[in-house]
């Protein structure tokens, strides 16, 4: 089967010494993840205890306001609770008594920490523990930390998952666990190729709903579908589950040696692979190729912002014809990363955390065609006359596996086409 793939280049990245930094860092926190694990899991509810800040950045994050009744809300920290004049633990009971009274259909709540919750110490793991108990058994209430203080936006999804693993069942089944959020018919793309392999039962994490959760044991095997869940993947080994090391399911190779990872485990044969996968393989080629034309040749520079730099550095320099000047990422845990870093032919600068003057002039030197970045830095980059990609759109688009390989390189292609465009029109 390996003869299918692209050949790994004679150096991978995975040796190479990396730059690591840690001075000021430019990134969204942790709570962005609720706008997307609200929609995955229908019976939850998400409770941010923080500031007007992040009762803004959450309503501006989930761009055109709920008209339903939303999954997710903030219990504002006033001056008092600031100051430790008032009891919040006592707060936090009454706001989610009346909570859980007025909306039955919340079957799990998460109690989510922010900057300020942190600052002043409130113990949000002790208000969960002792409102479960409350509440159980129709209501589990956990709690996990979105705050922005050295932390990323997708590290809010990870701690998330990471505080749910535990309390699952223990089970002894042979099962697969796929672990992500991803958009629904990303999820059932996935889920069907690997039935069609005849692999199964397969579970997914986040699951829909408690109702159909299920155990984790030392017979589950699981594969991560996104490089920023480590906490989780720590997680999951404590529980004695065994990962399923791969490269990423981005573009047409990453999504074919993820799967065939999977599908070795399960003993499928070579055949009955190349059968599920040769078609939608071939349109992935196809789309790939054809979004990126603009992309071959070109170069590109990678600021930390959501932890899919490294897999989506290997698509862009292997599918795309790119060239990674600088290919930097908050957190670089090499369990989950190296079979990405082993494909990345070495060249780049690997850098790790951020010190952001530093890496700005880095930038600015190398002149990269493409940056990709998070938002606050993109519109002074555009102004110096650099390409640039937001990052965060990177998470809420659907970009993994075979269907979505030729979105993916469109997402970076489109801006570098509209700068060439203007620079015609300018000539
Ligand atoms: Fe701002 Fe921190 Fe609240 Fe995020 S958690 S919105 S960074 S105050």
């Amino acid at each position: 089967m390996t003869d299918r793939f692209a050949p790994p280049p004679s150096k991978g990245c995975s040796a190479t010494p990396v730059l690591k930094e840690r001075g000021q860092h430019e990134v969204f926190c942790g709570l962005t993840g609720i706008i997307w694990l609200h929609r995955k899991m229908q019976d939850a509810f998400f409770l941010v205890v923080g500031s007007r800040t992040c009762a803004h950045l959450l309503q501006s994050a989930a761009g055109v306001m709920i008209f339903a009744e939303p999954r997710f809300a903030t219990a504002i920290l006033e001056e008092t609770d600031l100051a430790g004049l008032a009891d919040a633990q006592v707060e936090i009971d009454r706001v989610v008594t009346e909570l859980l009274e007025r909306r039955p259909d919340i079957k799990q709540l998460f109690l989510v920490g922010s900057c300020p919750s942190e600052v002043i110490k409130l113990d949000l793991a002790t208000a969960a523990e002792r409102l479960s108990a409350q509440f159980a058994p129709s209501v589990r209430v956990l709690s996990y930390s979105g705050s922005g203080i050295e932390t990323t936006f997708t590290q809010g999804e990870d701690a998330c998952l990471a505080a749910m693993v535990p309390v699952l069942p223990k089970t002894d089944a042979r099962e697969l666990l796929l672990v992500g959020a991803l958009p629904d018919v990303v999820e059932e793309q996935a889920v069907g190729l690997l039935e069609a392999m005849g692999i199964g039962p397969i579970r997914v994490l986040p699951a829909p709903g408690r109702d159909s959760e299920y155990g984790i044991g030392p017979n589950t095997v699981y594969a991560l579908t996104q490089p920023f869940l480590t906490d989780t993947h720590e997680a999951l080994q404590r529980r004695g589950a065994r990962h399923l090391a791969a490269p990423f399911p981005f573009g047409e190779e990453g999504t074919t040696q993820w799967l065939w990872t999977i599908a070795r485990e399960f003993g499928v044969s070579a055949e009955k692979f190349a059968e599920v996968t040769d078609a939608p393989r071939a349109r992935a080629r196809k789309a790939v190729s054809q979004a990126s034309e603009a992309l071959n040749g070109r170069s590109v520079f990678f600021f930390p912002d959501s932890q899919l730099e490294i897999p989506l550095a290997r698509f862009l320099t292997r599918e795309c014809g790119m060239q990674a000047v600088e290919v930097g990422a908050p957190f670089i845990h090499r369990a989950v990363m190296s079979p990405d870093m082993d494909l990345l032919a070495e060249g780049p600068v690997i850098a790790e955390g951020q010190d952001v003057d530093k890496q700005l002039d880095r930038c600015r030197t190398a002149r990269p065609d493409l940056t990709v970045c998070g938002l606050g830095l993109a519109n002074p980059l555009e102004a110096e006359g650099l390409t640039t990609k937001w990052a965060i759109e990177l998470v809420f688009t659907p970009v993994h596996f075979y269907e979505q390989a030729g979105d993916l390189a469109g997402l970076f292609s489109r801006p570098v086409r509209r700068r060439d465009l203007l620079k015609l029109e300018a000539a």
